[in-house]
């Protein structure tokens, strides 16, 4: 193991000691979408192509002319991804599962107002507070501005879970993804809690999702935590290649998006979706 090797677990392992929705409930809240539902359809296949477009009702040819079709899973040994390849300027802000409706919709103003460079990867549990804002945020995507990340429908620690399970947790939110955004997920994937296996990975690799998204920088919000303690981890991990992770759960980020812009700004960091860091394509999936 080479120094920038072990220097990446080391600032891996600290903020995976400070968030990865470590303080969320092992189950999304009840309060915030009904709790998960029961899967509905038949569990697809390994590898099956989700969302031929002709079956997404938001897609149509007056709704939505710039992004791509939806091209078919391409399965494959995935990586695993911590942070940007050096060099660069470049960091990646990358926002989770959603259970709070202000700060959702916070982050989509965000988004929206700075023009900022975001990939969201929420959880379908919440689709109720996500899809008020699929108006806003299609747009985004179609500029290439917003990116959307899977992170499975019900945000379950995926070791240990049958593998029936985690097929249908992950092909189910690509499957709202989809519908709703007009993009597909992969081929990023996100493991809640960081929790991943070589298990895990070649099986959500024979979806498609062919990158394992962690990061090596942390708002720390998966909890609530104050003002103050956010903008010590925003100045602390929001250097150059930094995947950083934050969570649309608690509302203390929203009094501070300005600081954070005035320090991505001070810092000449350019913030760009994992599309554009790692030249992935949702044209290619
Ligand atoms: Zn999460």
């Amino acid at each position: 193991m080479d120094r920038r090797t072990l220097l990446t677990l080391l600032a891996v392992g600290a903020a995976q000691a400070l968030t990865s929705c470590s303080g969320e409930p092992a189950t999304p809240r009840p309060s915030a979408a009904g709790g998960p539902r029961p899967i509905a359809a038949p569990v697809p296949a390994p590898g099956r192509t989700i969302g031929n477009p002709a079956s997404v009702p938001h897609v149509g040819p007056t709704t939505q002319p710039a992004i791509p079709p939806i091209p078919p899973a391409q399965p494959g040994s995935p990586s695993v991804v911590f942070g940007a390849p050096a060099p660069t300027r470049r960091i990646a802000i990358t926002i989770d599962d959603g259970y709070s409706p202000e700060t959702v919709a916070g982050y989509v103003e965000f988004a929206r107002r700075s023009a900022i460079p975001i990939t969201f990867a929420p959880n379908g549990a919440y689709r109720a507070i996500w899809d008020r804002h699929a108006d806003t945020l299609r747009p985004l995507i179609e500029a290439g501005q917003v990116q959307i990340a899977n992170h499975t429908w019900t945000h379950l620690n995926l070791l240990g879970r049958p593998d029936d399970a985690i097929r249908a947790d992950i092909d189910r939110n690509e499957e709202w993804i989809e519908q709703t955004f007009g993009i597909t997920s992969r081929p990023w994937f996100r493991p809640p809690y960081g929790a991943h296996n070589a298990h895990v990975d070649a099986l959500v690799g024979e979806l498609g999702f062919t990158r394992i998204l962690l990061w090596n920088g942390s708002f720390g919000d998966s909890t609530l935590i104050s003002p103050e303690q956010l903008m010590e981890l925003a100045r602390r991990y929001l250097q150059p290649g930094t995947i950083m992770i934050g969570h649309a759960n608690h509302q203390t980020i929203l009094g501070l998006f300005d600081q954070i812009q005035q320090l991505i700004a001070d810092r000449k960091l350019e913030p760009v979706t994992l599309d554009t860091m790692f030249q992935t394509s949702r044209a290619v999936g």
